[in-house]
């Protein structure tokens, strides 16, 4: 095999290798039988396919048999003819509507193509869903054939899905084939099952090896449940067993499994249970309604002409948006909040199951659907988790929504900052210990009591994913129940990955859950106290990894995620995830804050798209985060390993991103020589940050453009789209939507960009050179220095402590409605030297943000220093909110400082 299998990758581009690999075997079949190739090389290359193929129910052993037979036999033609077909049937899936495809003996003719469109009619698109459900059990591999076909004589035709089993004997197999074969999504464990696989695939073993599960006494059907929950929580497993199943449903442990049979009750019985699991995730209570409404002729006397689209199809002027959209559209439009419809303000119905159904799928106790995007989900979260004067620890880079609502409800913010990344005018992410910092101040002040919330970015725009976990704990240990925001925005599509689960949220709260629950953790506790000793010092603390007491935690963790940002929701879909041990002492102020902040009118088509996104993360999200991961390694592989891309481009690995003392395990790259998945699973657990790796910046300035020319370059000449940029970098994402042709996509874009960098320089001679090289510098190291926050003025400070930096910046904000207290001054010119020098100080009167970064360099009543002005005058974008060029800054009067210092 290729280079492919020596980098760490391999384990996450196994999926995408067998399509690869088989493409491989074919190309052998083909020498060999064309007398081009040694039939050995086929039989090599097809044995090193054989443990992997074993975990998918295609081609199965029928096929596989008679390929090694063909093989066997000498039959050449045979073989290559069948490698074909199997090759094709995988790459077009057409195993999955063809049953044919599973015959040995139907040989499609060359010229039949299968469809890779699905059929455009009926409810699933003509098409019933396939999927493959994975038996664990203890019979011979001999009687596993007869077995599979007494499974597939269950089949009737009012099936809503079909599925194809795959037989595994093992806890290892079984282990294996959830992680590799994202089509599984049914489990059914019959006891008895051994613990080691009968193969010892070096594959295998790379896969199962980190996980750190090992061989014990305890090798018992609800263990194995256990263990497959954790790697995809949304599997439904089933446990068959023959001894009391009684006992077995009862034990307190059991809630990892479905439903346990008795093994010699009615098969049927397992295979309706089997439906009816997937049919809980299928169906969408509010989408399945909206399409039965739309269906109902219905006579509106509401206010919302467009509904039925009457008025769009009748009319000569505005028909085309009538075509443009269709006819659904318009009849699944309505303003009513009956014919089922449910009320998002306050829902009873549909909207509510399908919430409940949502935190099922999140892991979260509560979810509330949130149509104007998570802008307002934050603002929501955060009016009512404070109170005016209430203290927030908040990362003073996040994004806006959490200033604004700061704003709005009167708290006062602890700004926190990220570390910076200069060279590349970006910011991480806030570490630990700043934050820990920020909480004995507090402490020190007497105001920890006021301390209500720690308000952070997971993943940053960058892809910093924090060591979630380790932060809550750490925090619960100095203030127990502190409450947590982690605006996920980017990353909802994450807990669909047991590789970047642990760093969602939701992920790190389960976790958190289950070690409050195990007594160790009290000795744990203990233990430490008893090291620590009555007062530790805060530098003790701040070295210490701490331990919270687990008796009095109150874990309390809220979650936004733009649905719309990484799952298939219409735009402006985002939830609100909750799980909240005393969620009921500020469920009715979620009520305000929904009836505060959610429109009267909220779009029936984002709800419905946030129910349906839900439900595909629960069937297939799994495989797609998967592939998404898959494009974004191997998007980094292509650029940092390609001779002439890398010559000018450079995709950011671990390295670049993070500093070395957050990579306490000394991860350095996916791509470095040496990475294995091992190695990446260690620096998941443990790193303090960890790079997403499907955020990839990409550093253009050694290619001469700043960000956005580069962007601009890849959107009107080429077509690609992305959207932030830095001084020096882009960012490419991948998400669940994109597919190889757009990495090829790409690939070949930026080959042509370097042909043309390289043709510009060999004809323009050495003046072109010496400019190329003058330009490259000037991206590369004239970077302007970050400026951190500086500090609320004074008469902005409210009641803070002596020495912490929070800041009343309501009244700061409202004090600009003043305009007689408001001055402006320019930001190049005299003035602003003058007045940087001497003073007075000059007091921001509002919030400036420039796109990009996106974050405040100004925030209202923040004193400006000579770093924030030499930012803005370094800044080169054209969009800066709160800012009019022609004015200049927009700032408090020097008299209305001192009166208001009088008072
Ligand atoms: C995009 C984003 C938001 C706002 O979400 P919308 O859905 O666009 O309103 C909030 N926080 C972060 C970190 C974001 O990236």
């Amino acid at each position: 095999m290729s280079n492919e299998t020596a980098h760490i990758d391999q384990f996450l581009l196994i999926h995408s290798a067998r399509a690869d690999n088989w493409r491989a075997v074919t190309t052998l079949a083909d020498a060999w039988a064309l007398g081009r190739g040694e039939r050995a090389a086929m039989e090599t290359a097809l044995a090193g396919l054989e443990a992997v193929e074993e975990y998918h129910a295609y081609p199965g052993t029928q096929l596989l048999t008679a390929l090694r037979e063909r093989i066997a036999t000498n039959d050449a033609g045979g073989a290559a003819k069948l490698a074909r077909r199997i090759s094709n049937s995988l790459l077009t899936r057409a195993y999955r509507g063809r049953p044919a495809e599973w015959d040995v003996h139907d040989e499609m003719s060359p010229t039949e193509v299968a469809d890779v469109m699905p059929p455009a009619t009926g409810e699933t698109g003509g098409r019933r869903p396939y999927f493959e459900a994975l038996f664990v059990n203890s019979q011979p591999s001999a009687r596993w054939p007869a077995f599979a076909r007494e499974i597939g004589r269950l089949r009737r035709p009012e099936d809503p899905f079909i599925y194809e089993p795959v037989i595994v004997g093992s806890f290892e197999d079984a282990i294996c084939a959830t992680l590799l074969n994202p089509d599984i999504i049914s489990v059914v464990l019959a006891e008895g099952f051994p613990y080691h696989s009968r193969h010892d695939a070096p594959v295998l073993r790379s896969v199962l090896d980190p996980l750190g599960e090992t061989d014990s006494a305890d090798m018992s059907a609800l263990r194995l449940a256990r263990a497959l929950r954790r790697v995809r929580p949304e599997l439904d497993v089933y446990l068959l067993s023959d001894r009391q199943v009684e006992k077995i449903a009862g034990d307190p442990t059991a809630d990892a499994i479905r439903r346990v049979f008795y093994a010699v009750e009615e098969p049927l019985e397992m295979h309706l249970a089997i439906l009816e699991g997937v049919q809980t995730r299928y169906e969408t209570p509010f989408f399945d309604n909206l399409k039965k409404y739309a269906r109902r002729p219905i006579g509106t006397f509401h206010a919302l002409p467009i509904a039925r689209g009457k008025s769009v199809f009748k009319s000569d002027w505005i028909r085309d948006m009538g075509e443009f959209y269709g006819l659904n559209l318009f009849l699944a439009e309505s303003s009513a909040t009956t014919g089922g419809l449910d009320s998002l303000l306050e829902p009873t119905g549909n909207i509510k199951r399908s919430q409940d159904m949502a935190a099922r799928a999140f892991g979260a106790d509560h979810v509330f659907f949130v149509t104007n995007g998570t802008s307002t989900s934050n603002k929501m979260a955060v009016q009512a988790l404070l109170a005016p004067g209430d203290i927030a620890v908040v990362d003073r880079n996040c994004h806006k929504s959490h200033h604004y609502g700061m704003v709005l409800t009167g708290a006062q913010p602890y700004y926190v900052e990220a570390f910076p990344m200069t060279a590349y005018s970006m910011y991480g992410a806030v570490p630990l210990a700043t934050i820990k910092r920020a909480l004995l101040a507090l402490r020190a002040e007497g105001r920890l009591d006021r301390l209500k919330l720690l308000d952070l970015t997971n993943c940053t725009f960058d892809g910093h994913m924090y060591n979630v976990r380790r932060v809550m704990e750490e925090c619960l240990a100095i203030k127990h129940d502190l409450i947590f925001l982690w605006d996920e925005a980017w990353s909802g599509f994450a807990r669909f990955s047991p590789f970047l689960r642990p760093r969602t949220a939701m992920g790190a709260a389960a976790e958190i859950e289950e070690w409050l629950r195990d007594p160790a953790s009290v000795d744990a506790y203990e233990k430490q106290q008893a090291d620590l000793g009555d007062t530790p010092s805060d530098e003790a603390l701040l070295t210490t990894r701490l331990i919270p007491d687990p008796r009095l935690v109150r874990l309390r963790v809220y979650q936004t995620n733009s649905t719309h940002k990484s799952m298939s929701a219409i735009r402006q879909g985002s939830m609100l995830l909750v799980k909240d041990v005393d969620f009921h002492t500020v469920e009715a102020q979620f009520h305000e804050a929904v009836f505060t902040h959610a429109s009267t009118s909220p779009n029936q088509q984002l709800i419905a798209s946030l129910d349906v996104a839900r439900r595909q993360m629960e069937l297939e999200g799994y495989g797609l985060v998967m592939n998404a991961i898959e494009i974004a390694l191997k998007i980094r592989r292509a650029i940092n390993e390609h001779p002439l891309i890398s010559k000018y481009f450079r995709a950011l690995g671990a390295a670049d991103m993070i500093p070395e003392e957050y990579r306490q395990s000394g991860f350095t790259d996916y791509l470095a020589p040496g990475s294995t998945w091992a190695t990446a699973v260690k620096a998941m657990q443990e790193d303090e940050f960890y790079l997403d790796p499907t955020r990839i910046t990409v550093v253009c300035g050694t290619a001469g453009f700043d960000g956005t020319q580069f962007k601009g370059l890849l959107a009107n000449e080429y077509g690609i789209q992305l959207n932030k940029t830095s001084r020096n970098s882009v960012l490419l994402q991948s998400n669940i939507n994109n597919t190889r042709s757009d990495v090829a996509h790409l690939v070949r874009v930026l080959v042509e960009i370097c042909h043309g960098i390289e043709k510009r320089l060999s004809d323009g001679g050495e003046g072109e050179r010496a400019t190329f090289a003058a330009r490259v510098k000037s991206l590369m190291t004239d970077v302007p220095d970050l400026p951190n926050f500086s500090q609320f003025h004074e008469i902005f400070r409210g009641d803070a402590g002596r020495t912490t930096p929070e800041g009343d910046i309501r009244a700061a904000f409202f004090n600009a409605y003043d305009p007689s207290l408001c001055e402006y001054v320019p930001l190049i010119g005299d003035e602003c030297d003058r007045r940087l020098r001497e003073g007075p100080e000059m007091v921001s009167a509002n919030f400036v943000i420039p796109y990009p970064p996106g974050f405040p360099i100004m925030v209202p009543g923040q004193v400006l220093t000579q770093e924030t002005i030499d930012f803005m005058r370094k800044l080169d974008v054209k969009e800066i909110h709160g800012y009019e060029k022609a004015r200049g800054l927009k700032l408090v009067k020097p008299e209305a400082v001192t009166a208001k210092a009088k008072r």
